[in-house]
Formats: structure tokens, C-alpha cells, sequence
């Protein structure tokens, strides 16, 4: 005999609310107010102040050892360390960037920024970037390839890097939802010309706001240091063979960075959680018919912060998804045709419509850019099509046994009933 549903009139598998969906902040304890008081208490907030003690360096170090890479530097956020890096790669007007069309719509945003225009790639299965599509969207414009490791997911770096390579492109990875996960053994943000992460609130570790870039090469770091900060060499004179060119200020500050070294600490303990939450519900649902896990390409780098199922189409997505939430299980689509949701490229209205800052219209009108190129809601089906058909639990430390039991049973009650 089958339980009825809850959406049936049935009882839910819970009613208990479930912790909200946060990492690193939700992790802040006592260490995290201590250290950024103690940043306020010197009054030295300035990273460039005192360099030997700043937290900002600290935390450069800590995201170097951690990648393997020579150089890091700190930012004001994510996406000001996605325009740092394409900057540093030399990268501007007349260039193109393929972005998966599944990515939030900042890492559009600052390849615009940085005068160059975004070609959008499908997905695959896995929620990332279809090395098959990238090569099929590489024109004599393209000069670099930005994998983003979604919610977590590690991209096929092995095929996109080949890809890369046979073209001649650079790489830079988007590890805004992915900071602490690895591929085949190497950290996530080590396989591109430039690796970028994020601090922010709804990131994995946190410093409120803030941006790490990682890379191994030398004028790929200057070049970067220069774009973020108006007067770069003033404050590293000895560190400067780049030629200058205009900077914004992107700085990060001694409190985030006193805050971002901190959480540093606790990412390892935040992942070995997650990762032991989604393998014992992968386990719970294992041979449950008419789902799918989403293939992760690497399964054990992957952070383990996101279920991902696949049902065989929208329509039964949508039911299971919303038979799902009323069991109390916090489930989502990924893409519902209803919600406006930034990640997906559909709803990136200012690339759809070439939007712009300036009144010529720039960089969509630069005379470098192909003038041909088109933005449509639909030019990615395959991306919307496996969005559609996708659900997505997101998982969180502070989530006990019981939390991953009743997604169990919530989806084995599902399934079972539905389908
Ligand atoms: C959050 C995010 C960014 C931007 O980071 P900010 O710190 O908010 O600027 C870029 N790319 C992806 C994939 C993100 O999730």
C-alpha cells in the first residue's frame, strides 16, 4: 500500500522547517567576531597599511596554498576577481568568451565590463559547461573559454582544458559556487590561465563580500593587481613590470579579510558535512526508478552541496517537484518558465538586449565585434531543456541526520506514487 501524498490531501513526510540553505554563515561563531573586531580595534582597515600583518595577504596566502598557485589576490567580490582575471589576461574589445548559459549573470556581466562579448554555450547533464557545444561556438573572435563550476560541480576540466588547448584559448574558471571542490584530484580554480572565487553571502565560505583571484602567472597577476586599484604601483613599487593602465578600486578590506580567514578554517569541516549528507541520500534513493542523479564529472571533488536529480521531462519535473515541497521537502526547479532567475541566460535581459551603459552602445557596437551576432531566449534548447527536467535540494552543514532521511523518504515517496 502506497502512502498518499501530501499534495493528495496525505501527510507530509515533515512539517518541520528545514535549516536554511546557508553555509559559511551560517558556520560564524565567536573566532569570526573576534577577528573582525580585532581588525576595527586596529584601525588599520587599509590593506595596504601595514602589509606584513594585513588579513587581506593572509588570506591571499591561504587561497595560494590551497590551489597551488603562485599568485592570489584579494577583491571586493566575485565578480570584481572575474574582471581582474580577464583583464589580466589581456582580454577587451573585439574578443569573445564563451560562458555556459546555466551560470549567474555576473559572469556575463564582467566579460561586458571588460569590452568583450559573451558567446553562450549549452550544459550538459551535469550542469556544467558541454565541451561539444564550446568547441561548436569558437569563432576567429574567441579568446577564452569561462568554465563555472555550478553549485558546486566540478566542470570536465580534462575535456574543456583539451578543447582549449587545441584552440589556442585561455581558460578562466568561475569558482564562485565551488570554492574548497577539486577535479580528478586537483583543486578547482588550478586548471585555467586565472581561477575566481567568491566571499559573499551565499558562497561557501564567506566575508560578507569579497573575491579571491588565483594564477600562476606572473603578468596575469600584475596585470590584475593594476585593474584593481587606480594607483597599484604606488602602494607595490617593487612589484610592477606590467605597463600601468586605468584601475578601479576593487580592494578588499582588513575586516573582510579578517572574516574570510577565519571561515577558511571551517570550509573543510562545512564540505566533509555536505559531502556525507548527498552521499548517504544518494545511497537512500539509489535504484529508485524514473529519476536520475545527475552525473557529476567528478563525483568526490564535487562539494556535495546539491542534489541534483533529472526526471525524463518538464511536466513531470514540475509535479515531482512540487509533490516534493509539499512532503516539506525544500525542493526547487532550476527552471520553470515562470520565475525570472539570473542564472539561467534567458533571463540575462541586458545581454538578451544588448544592453548597454553608453549612449553609442558600446562594447555591442564596437566595430571589432562581429555586428552579426545575436541573443535569443531560445538559442540555448538543450541548456532549457535539461534545466527544465532538473530538481535541486540545496544542502548545508547545519542539516542533521534526519533532514537527509526525510529527503529520502520524500523522494522514494514521490517517486514512487508519480511515476
Ligand atoms: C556569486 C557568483 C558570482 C559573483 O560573485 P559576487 O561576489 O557576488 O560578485 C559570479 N559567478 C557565479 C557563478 C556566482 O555564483
Amino acid at each position: 500500500m502506497k502512502d498518499q501524498l501530501a499534495i493528495h490531501g496525505g501527510k507530509p513526510v515533515t512539517t518541520e522547517i528545514f535549516p536554511k540553505p546557508w553555509l559559511g554563515p551560517a558556520a560564524i561563531g565567536e573566532e569570526e567576531v573576534a577577528a573582525v573586531a580585532a581588525a576595527v580595534r586596529s584601525q588599520k582597515l587599509f590593506r595596504f597599511l601595514d602589509p606584513e600583518h594585513s588579513k587581506c595577504a593572509e588570506l591571499e596566502r591561504l587561497f595560494a596554498a590551497m590551489t597551488g598557485r603562485q599568485y592570489a589576490l584579494a577583491l571586493g567580490g566575485g565578480t570584481a576577481a572575474l574582471i581582474c582575471g580577464l583583464a589580466g589576461l589581456g582580454i577587451g574589445e573585439g574578443d569573445e568568451v564563451i560562458v555556459p548559459g546555466f551560470t549567474y549573470i555576473a559572469s556575463a556581466s564582467a566579460v561586458l565590463i571588460c569590452g568583450a562579448v559573451p558567446v553562450i554555450a549549452e550544459i550538459n547533464a551535469s550542469l556544467t559547461l558541454d565541451p561539444e557545444d564550446v568547441e561548436r561556438k569558437i569563432t576567429s573572435r574567441t579568446r577564452a573559454i569561462m568554465p563555472v563550476h555550478m553549485r558546486g560541480i566540478p566542470c570536465d576540466m580534462t575535456a574543456l582544458m583539451e578543447v582549449a588547448k587545441r584552440h589556442n584559448l585561455l581558460v578562466i574558471e568561475d569558482c564562485a559556487q565551488a570554492c574548497g571542490g577539486s577535479y580528478q584530484g586537483k583543486r578547482l580554480g588550478s586548471f585555467g590561465d586565472a581561477g575566481c572565487f567568491s566571499l559573499q553571502q551565499h558562497k561557501v565560505i564567506t566575508a560578507g563580500e569579497g573575491g579571491v583571484l588565483v594564477t600562476n602567472r606572473p603578468e596575469v597577476y600584475e596585470r590584475a593587481a593594476i585593474r584593481h586599484d587606480s594607483a597599484m604601483r604606488f602602494w607595490n613599487p617593487e612589484n610592477a613590470s606590467a605597463d600601468p593602465f586605468p584601475g578601479e578600486n576593487f580592494r578588499m578590506n582588513e575586516m573582510e579579510g579578517a572574516l574570510g580567514c577565519v571561515q577558511f578554517g571551517r570550509m573543510e569541516g562545512i564540505l566533509a558535512r555536505t559531502r556525507a549528507l548527498r552521499r548517504r541520500i544518494y545511497e537512500g534513493i539509489a535504484g529508485v526508478e524514473g529519476i536520475a542523479i545527475s552525473p557529476s564529472p567528478d563525483p568526490e571533488g564535487d562539494l556535495g552541496i546539491t542534489v541534483v536529480l533529472q526526471l525524463p521531462d518538464y511536466d513531470r519535473a514540475r509535479q515531482f517537484g512540487l509533490a516534493l515541497k509539499a512532503e516539506g521537502i525544500p525542493a526547487g526547479g532550476t527552471y520553470d518558465n515562470v520565475i525570472a532567475d539570473r542564472h539561467v541566460y534567458c533571463y540575462w535581459e541586458y545581454v538578451m538586449n544588448k544592453g548597454s551603459m553608453d549612449r553609442h552602445g558600446r562594447p555591442w557596437t564596437s566595430p571589432l565585434h562581429d555586428q552579426t551576432r545575436q541573443y535569443h531566449p531560445d538559442m540555448c534548447p538543450k541548456t532549457l531543456e535539461i534545466l527544465g527536467r532538473t530538481i535541486v535540494i540545496s544542502l548545508a552543514q547545519t542539516f542533521e541526520d534526519r533532514h537527509a532521511e526525510w529527503v529520502i523518504q520524500g523522494i522514494r515517496k514521490v517517486a514512487g506514487n508519480l511515476i
